[in-house]
């Protein structure tokens, strides 16, 4: 059976290794370039920093005034261990069930060719939609996107898109069912330093480091508790309604007869989006 024409594409996109830390973005943009052609919609791209290209499609509504919506996905894709992959990693080997395999397959870049893919097929059947729908394909998104969505929302060329709605990244699902999030938890990442008095650890040091840690440590599980509670109580909350906090990696210590000068503390946090983001912080900080 021939192979479905986006699933071509597909796999021609998992071709380009747009891989960090050096993603291939020329060829990435040259491939997303011809699509464009293909689909015979304008496209702008952007560079807010250098080597760093944002691709615009855009396909213009029958209200061109009305706010738009954005499509985004990201083109660079995690690291790979090539050692522990069935098939190379760029590759895009697809085996006798159809499988494919290739980095970023689930991340995203099956989303970057639905996008592309559902504008061609509604644009060959003859609709035209109401609102203007742009597909946005930005870079470094693995790495925190701070040269990329990040600078780029600060833009009059991102405003001029007037964007009311936007669909980004979800999560890979098994089977045909595309479940849309909204509301999605904010990632909060802090790094608690607690230096203290050193010494010889056959004292009683005051003041000292690991009794700071200590404090941290309690006050963070105190609001987890809380939290936790707050969700079991409620049987209409669920995970995404409350914040989680935990604590992922402790620092510090040279040798065990030695109070070290400090202790290094970092919690995942995920705060929901009704939290106030400025007052969570200044708690944190008192
Ligand atoms: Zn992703």
């Amino acid at each position: 059976m021939a192979e479905h024409p986006s699933t071509t594409l597909f796999r021609d996109y998992i071709r380009i290794e747009t891989v960090q830390p050096n993603p291939d973005y020329p060829t990435c943009m040259k491939f997303l370039g011809e699509q464009a052609e293909r689909l015979d919609l304008p496209f702008k791209i952007i560079e807010c920093v250098a080597g760093k290209p944002i691709f615009i499609l855009t396909w213009a509504g029958t209200q061109p005034d009305a706010q738009s919506i954005l499509l985004n996905s990201h083109t660079d894709v995690v690291p790979v261990y090539p050692d522990s992959w069935k098939h190379p990693p760029f590759s895009a080997f697809k085996d006798e069930n159809g499988d494919i395999y290739g980095r970023g397959t689930q991340d995203m870049k099956c989303v970057g060719i639905q996008h592309i893919e559902a504008v061609r097929q509604l644009k060959e059947s003859g609709r035209r939609l109401k609102r203007t729908i742009h597909l946005s394909f930005v870079p470094d998104e693995e790495i925190g996107g701070l040269d990329g969505m990040k600078v780029f929302v600060h833009t009059k060329e991102f405003k001029d898109l007037n964007v009311g709605f936007i669909l980004d990244e979800g999560i890979a699902v098994p089977d045909d069912t595309i479940p849309v999030y909204y509301g999605e938890r904010n990632v909060f990442w802090i790094e608690i330093i607690c230096p203290g008095s050193p010494g010889h650890g056959s004292r009683f040091l005051e003041n000292n480091a690991a009794l700071k840690a200590q404090y941290m440590i309690n006050k963070l599980m105190e609001f987890r508790d809380k939290e936790k509670k707050r969700l079991l109580d409620n049987p209409q909350l669920t995970l995404g309604d409350v914040t989680t906090v935990n604590l992922t990696i402790m620092e510090g210590g040279v040798q065990a007869n030695v109070v070290p000068e400090k202790f290094k503390l970092t919690f995942d946090i995920r705060i929901t989006p009704t939290t106030n983001i400025h007052e969570f912080e200044n708690m944190i900080r008192g």
